[in-house]
């Protein structure tokens, strides 16, 4: 199995592509500009059209960007496009011309297969319409994407507990979210029940879902004003120590490509 990160925070947007050997790559969140995108996607040998679905996690621009346009990314290469009701609902407001045969409605709980890779949706917590988290999985490996939540319920525990590879948020340093000079309403919605991972709740979580078959995690959409790499990880990294679990932990750049495998 291979993860892609294309980018990975709210100032430059979210993307990612999951492959394997014996399956089509899908795409997680579109947050980027079609141009962006594409040239994204072509720099791993592939073409938009390769592409077997795009898998929405919530409707906040800096995940669906190439969607809100009078072409969105997915009618351009009729690719089929899974997100929540919640979702389909804020959509049909815009006068963006997807075809309803592209429009697939997933719920939290349920699970797809397309083209040989296995896609699970659940429920998180933030301040969006029926916002979804998934797993999936391929060449028999799982990666669990958890980005943009406010806390950690024991449902995304439990569908992420033991998974090979962790994709979670760990947005910011309070302190730093504190003393940012940002608007007070904004501070308070990111720190609140509904709005982002601080990096003391990733390590929390991650001390519990990461188990000896955990092959890697991976810390994403850091925030790139109130929150550094190094930072971010030396705290999950403490906390795993400290609960005895021994993991690889690496950083999806805000901007940059990268890949794990
Ligand atoms: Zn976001
Ligand atoms: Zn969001």
């Amino acid at each position: 199995m291979y993860i892609a990160s294309l980018s990975s925070s709210s100032t430059c947007g979210n993307a990612y592509i999951v492959w394997g050997d014996s399956a089509r790559p899908v795409l997680i969140d579109c947050g980027l500009s079609i141009r962006r995108l594409t040239a994204s996607i072509k720099e791993f040998g592939m073409e938009p059209q390769d592409l077997a679905g795009l898998f929405i996690t919530h409707e906040h621009s800096d995940h669906v960007r190439a969607m809100c346009l009078v072409t969105p990314f997915a009618q351009k290469y009729s690719l089929p496009v899974y997100a929540s009701r919640g979702f389909w609902k804020w959509y049909s407001r815009y006068s963006c011309r997807l075809e309803r045969r592209l429009m697939r409605p997933i719920a939290a709980g349920e699970e797809v297969v397309v083209s040989g890779t296995r896609v699970k949706a659940f429920s998180k917590p933030h301040d969006a319409l029926e916002p979804l988290g998934f797993v999936v999985e391929c060449d028999g490996e799982r990666a669990g994407f958890a980005m943009d939540l406010g806390h950690v319920t024991e449902e995304v525990r439990s569908c992420l507990r033991g998974i090979e590879h962790l994709v979670v948020e760990s947005n910011h340093d309070v302190d730093m979210e504190k003393r940012s000079g940002r608007p007070w309403p904004l501070i308070q919605r990111v720190l609140g029940r509904l709005g982002h991972l601080s990096n003391d709740q990733a390590a929390e979580a991650l001390s519990d879902l990461v188990t000896a078959e955990t092959r890697q995690v991976i810390l994403a959409h850091l925030s790139t004003e109130c929150n550094t790499p190094e930072i971010a990880r030396t705290v999950v990294l403490e906390r795993l120590h400290k609960a005895g679990k021994k993991v690889p932990v690496l950083v999806a750049p805000a901007r940059e490509i990268a890949v794990y495998s």
